[in-house]
């Protein structure tokens, strides 16, 4: 179905960004998915070429632009060039991160952040989950402690400005190993929701340290790190916001990052979709054309339907998104529905391929593995729906 849901702009961003994909990431990005890791350059680049922070206001280098429809053909792009995995650090970086930074910073911290943010020099990472609470963020146990010249945490001590000393560790973190700057949820209270901050932790910070790049079913080049942080000394100045006011910054911000994962979902499942179009018109079978079966015309007639109709519903939050109208629940609606449709979706596309469909040199191949996590990620299906029925009174 034809979409009218970008301006000529969004457009022009979205080609200038795909001739951007196709130089400096597709032909490396077989090295890149093996290397397990993205080089920091792609950001520096990114950021050269204004694929970075276009939120920002143009005081600190952006492009002062306050429209996701940015976003969501940057997000489409690197669906359709077929570089998820090191795509989704510049997405993340775009549409998860920096919300906090542009919300949250005040005016000491945006000057300090924010234009590096918009270069690439400074790339950003969130930490939420933990070893032990992943779907239940209350559950988080990394603390931050007031120190010396502090005093009680929440009055005069953020006032004074004094020290934290944060101790615990974080798990599955997306920008792991690359982030400079990474957003911290920890512990400033014992109660568990007014008792979360949001802390930024920076690179370099003594007692802070990365475990390994993690081994994934997918999104190779994508690195993903555990962090762990012993007496890690970080200044009040880094606090976002104020004490004990992270729990509600993470359920305001976290809409977004479900709808640039509902994006980059839809996404993906049309670029498998039209790999498998071309693909069943050149395959043969029994002197025919794959796709002259009748399963293939109706699995893909089907599956044209279900994206059109996900499609539909995507861009309309997104329009609500951009007016600020977009609630909890519609968020997590997009992010349960699209990421199960881009599952199935693309299941039924490397079905289409047969064998070559399992050979990672076909992109509908690492389309699948890279699918796997997206159910889960930004919270699960299950939380996804417990957050909709929830909206519904039960
Ligand atoms: C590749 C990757 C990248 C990630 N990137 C980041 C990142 O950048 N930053 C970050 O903070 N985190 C990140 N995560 C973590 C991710 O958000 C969590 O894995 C996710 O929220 C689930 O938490 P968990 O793994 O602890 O699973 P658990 O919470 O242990 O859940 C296990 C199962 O139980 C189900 N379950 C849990 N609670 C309920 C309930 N109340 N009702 C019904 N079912 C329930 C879940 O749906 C799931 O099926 C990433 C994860 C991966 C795999």
């Amino acid at each position: 179905m034809q979409r009218k849901h970008y301006d000529a702009e969004h457009e022009a961003f979205g080609e200038a960004f795909r001739a951007f994909a196709d130089k400096a990431i597709v032909p490396n990005y077989m090295d890149w998915e093996r290397a397990g890791i993205t080089p920091r350059e792609v950001f520096t680049e990114a950021g050269k070429s204004g694929f970075l922070g276009m939120q920002v206001p143009e005081q600190y280098g952006g492009g002062g632009v306050d429209d996701f429809r940015f976003n969501q053909i940057l997000d489409e792009q690197v669906a359709l060039a077929g570089i998820t995995g090191s795509g989704l650090g510049i997405t993340l970086h775009n549409d998860t991160c920096l919300p906090y930074f542009l919300t949250y910073c005040n005016d000491e911290q945006s000057q300090r952040w924010l234009p590096g943010i918009v270069s690439g020099e400074l790339i950003t990472a969130i930490a939420m989950t933990e070893p032990g609470a992943g779907s239940d963020l209350s559950g988080i146990r990394t603390s931050a402690k007031l120190d010396g010249n502090g005093g009680t945490p929440g009055s005069e001590g953020v006032a004074a400005g004094g020290t934290y000393v944060v101790n615990g560790s974080k798990t599955f973190i997306t920008n792991g190993i690359n982030a400079d700057l990474v957003v911290t949820a920890v512990r400033t209270g014992a109660d568990k929701h007014k008792g979360m901050s949001l802390l930024i932790l920076e690179r370099g910070m003594d007692g802070f340290e990365r475990g390994r790049n993690l081994d994934k079913l997918g999104m190779h080049s994508q690195d993903t790190a555990e962090l762990s942080f012993t007496d890690v000394r970080v200044p009040v100045a880094n606090l976002l916001g104020a004490e004990g006011e992270g729990f509600a910054q993470l359920v305001k911000k976290l809409p977004q990052e479900r709808m640039s994962i509902a994006v980059s979902a839809v996404a993906e499942a049309q670029a498998a979709f039209q790999n498998t179009l071309r693909y069943v018109q050149d395959r043969k079978a029994f002197g025919t054309t794959i796709g002259s079966f009748q399963n293939t015309k109706f699995v893909l007639a089907e599956i044209a339907t279900e994206i059109d109709v996900a499609q539909a519903f995507i861009d309309r939050c997104v329009d609500r998104l951009n007016d600020g109208e977009l609630d909890v629940a519609d968020a997590a609606k997009a992010k349960w529905w699209c990421t199960e449709l881009q599952g199935r979706v693309i299941d039924r596309c490397l079905q289409l391929h047969g064998g070559y469909g399992y050979m990672t040199e076909y992109p509908v191949s690492r389309a699948y593995a890279d699918a796997r996590v997206t159910r889960i990620y930004g919270g699960t299906t299950e939380i996804m729906k417990g957050v909709v029925s929830k909206s519904l009174g039960l």
